[in-house]
C-alpha cells in the first residue's frame, strides 16, 4: 500500500503524545531527579516505556527487527489500540469471522465501531470469496483473523488469508495467540511484504505468562509509530518486562512444555472420541479442544459440580464445550468425571 498513513484517524495523526521523563534521557547511569520518583526502594523507578531490552530478546528469538515490534499490556491492549488508531467512532467498521475470540466484538463496541461478522465455512475456514463485497466498503478499516482460531482450534488456510491481505485497502490483524502449538507457519515474516498487516502473538499461552500481561505485535515501522503515540506511557510494568525476559532465557524448558501439552492434547482427543456422550472432537492446532457433545449445558454443569471448569460454547457452536489441555493428572480427572456422566 503506497500511503499507509491515510488509514490513520486524523486526530491520531496530529496527536502530540505525552512526553515522559524517560523519553528525554535514555541512559541507565546518573542521578535521576527528573520523574518525581521516590529515591528509595526496589521498584521506585518508572519502567522503560519502550521495553528496549525485552524487544532485543524478542527480536533475536522471533527473527523480527526491533523497529517492527510493539508490545502491549496483553494482546487485548493491542486489539483496543487497533480500534483507537484506525476506526473513527460511530462511522468506521471492522470485520471478523465467527465463531471467534470475543474481544474483537467487545473492543469494537467500546470504540463505537460496527463489527461485521462473517461466518466461517462449515469446516471453520476463512474464505476470501465470502468477504469480496465487504472489502469494497470504504468504511471498513480493520479485519481480524484468528489463526489458530479460538474456539474452533484450527489454523486458517494461508492463501485465503493472503488473498484478503492483498485484496484489502485497510489493516488486517492476524491473531496468532496459539501459533506455538501449531505446525503452521507464522505470518510474521509477511510484514515485509504487506505494510497493512499486523501479526499478534502473546506471552500468555505457550510462554506460560498469562499473569504478566505481555502481548506482541509485529508490523511495519510506519504503523509502530502510531501505537507508540497512543499507548499509555508505561504500559508494561518493570516486573512484567522482567518476567518476560526471564522466560525467554529458558526457551528449552518452554519448548519442552509445549511438546508435553501437544502430546496431552492428542491423548485427550483420542480418549474423548471414544465416549458415548461426545459426538465429535474437532482437530486442534492449539492448546484446547472444541468438543461437540450430546448435551453441552448438562455436561458443563456436571463438571462444575466436580470442580472442573471448562468453557461452555453452546451458544457459539451448538452442542460444544471448549476444553483447555491441562497436566496429565488434571486431564485424567476430567476424563474420569466425564465417564461418570449419564445423559
Ligand atoms: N487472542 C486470542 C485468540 C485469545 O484467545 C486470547 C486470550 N484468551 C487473547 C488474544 C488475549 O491474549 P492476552 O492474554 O495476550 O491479552
Amino acid at each position: 500500500m503506497d500511503d499507509i498513513s491515510r488509514l490513520i484517524r486524523e486526530n491520531v495523526k496530529t496527536l502530540i503524545p505525552y512526553s515522559c521523563a524517560r523519553d528525554e534521557f535514555k541512559g541507565k547511569d546518573g542521578i535521576f531527579l527528573d520523574a518525581n520518583e521516590n529515591p528509595y526502594g526496589d521498584l521506585n523507578r518508572y519502567p522503560d516505556p519502550y521495553q528496549r531490552e525485552l524487544k532485543t530478546a524478542i527480536s533475536k528469538i522471533k527473527g523480527i527487527p526491533e523497529e517492527n515490534i510493539f508490545l502491549g499490556n496483553g494482546s487485548d491492549e493491542i486489539i483496543d489500540l487497533c480500534f483507537r488508531i484506525f476506526c473513527n467512532p460511530g462511522t468506521d467498521k471492522a470485520l471478523t469471522f465467527t465463531p471467534t475470540y470475543g474481544m474483537y466484538e467487545v473492543a469494537a463496541a467500546i470504540n463505537d465501531a460496527e463489527l461485521i461478522k462473517i461466518p466461517l465455512s462449515d469446516d471453520f475456514q476463512v474464505e476470501y470469496k465470502s468477504v469480496l463485497q465487504e472489502l469494497k466498503d470504504p468504511a471498513l478499516k480493520l479485519i481480524f483473523i484468528c489463526s489458530p482460531n479460538n474456539p474452533t482450534g484450527n489454523s486458517m488456510i494461508g492463501f485465503e488469508i493472503e488473498s484478503i491481505i492483498s485484496g484489502f485497502e485497510g489493516i488486517v490483524v492476524i491473531d496468532e495467540a496459539y501459533i506455538d502449538f501449531s505446525e503452521q507457519r507464522s505470518f510474521k515474516t509477511m510484514i515485509n511484504r504487506y505494510n497493512n498487516l499486523i501479526v499478534m502473538q502473546t506471552f500468555s499461552k505457550a510462554m506460560g505468562l498469562a499473569a504478566a500481561r505481555v502481548g506482541m505485535a509485529f508490523m511495519d515501522p510506519s504503523i509502530v509509530l502510531y501505537f507508540n503515540k497512543m499507548k499509555p506511557p508505561y504500559n508494561i510494568s518493570t516486573l512484567n518486562q522482567e518476567a518476560a525476559l526471564k522466560s525467554l532465557k529458558h526457551i528449552d524448558l518452554l519448548k519442552n512444555n509445549i511438546n508435553r501439552i501437544i502430546k496431552e492434547r492428542e491423548r485427550l482427543a483420542k480418549a474423548l472420541e471414544k465416549m458415548s456422550i461426545i459426538e465429535k472432537v474437532f482437530p486442534s492446532d492449539s492448546n484446547f479442544l472444541l468438543v461437540k457433545t450430546r448435551d453441552a449445558d448438562k455436561i458443563y454443569s456436571e463438571l462444575i459440580d466436580n470442580k472442573i471448569i471448562v468453557r461452555n460454547r453452546n451458544k457459539m457452536v451448538p452442542g460444544c464445550i471448549r476444553i483447555t489441555v491441562g497436566t496429565e493428572k488434571e486431564n485424567n480427572k476430567l476424563l474420569t468425571a466425564l465417564q461418570r456422566i449419564k445423559l
